[in-house]
């Protein structure tokens, strides 16, 4: 009879440490800013998301004044849109990474679904990046699709 005893179970189980909400970044935007007025008359028409910096043409991640509609580069890059809030006193600005919307005045992100002002060109900036309007209350579009004639 052979005896073969191969115990060698070594069971060194890792336990991953969930960091959640530690560094998501994730604020809750804003529904109501003062500043709205300040906004371009014409959202309608804007330059395509992917735009370069007007001022030194980096390619991708930059902002959207909504006041003049200039194309500039972030805080991470070289400030360009932080610059001209300094100079020209427009605050308010589309991400075209992730079209959200913020006020350099308030020092917030704006929730361009809710503020009827910003819907427009949020939801122009949305068609233009990703060739869809976004998703706005879907289960209002779910009960509409189930009421079939
Ligand atoms: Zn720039
Ligand atoms: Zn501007
Ligand atoms: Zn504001």
């Amino acid at each position: 009879m052979a005896s073969s005893s191969s115990a060698t179970a070594a069971s060194d189980r890792e336990e991953e440490e969930d960091f959640y909400g530690g560094g998501s970044g994730w604020v809750e935007a804003r529904t109501t800013c003062e500043h709205l007025p300040s906004l371009s008359s014409d959202l309608l028409h804007i330059p395509p998301p992917g735009s370069d910096c007007t001022r030194c043409h980096h390619p991708a991640e930059n902002w959207l004044c909504l006041s003049c509609k200039d194309v500039l580069c972030s805080r991470f890059i070289n400030k360009h849109m932080l610059t001209h809030h300094k100079v020209t006193g427009h605050c308010l600005a589309l991400s075209y990474s992730d079209l959200s919307v913020w006020c350099f005045a308030c020092e917030a992100y704006l929730d361009a679904q809710v503020i009827l002002q910003l819907r427009p060109v949020y939801e122009t900036a949305h068609l233009m990046k990703f060739g869809a309007t976004p998703p706005v209350q879907p289960i209002e579009f779910l009960q509409v699709g189930l009421q079939s004639p």
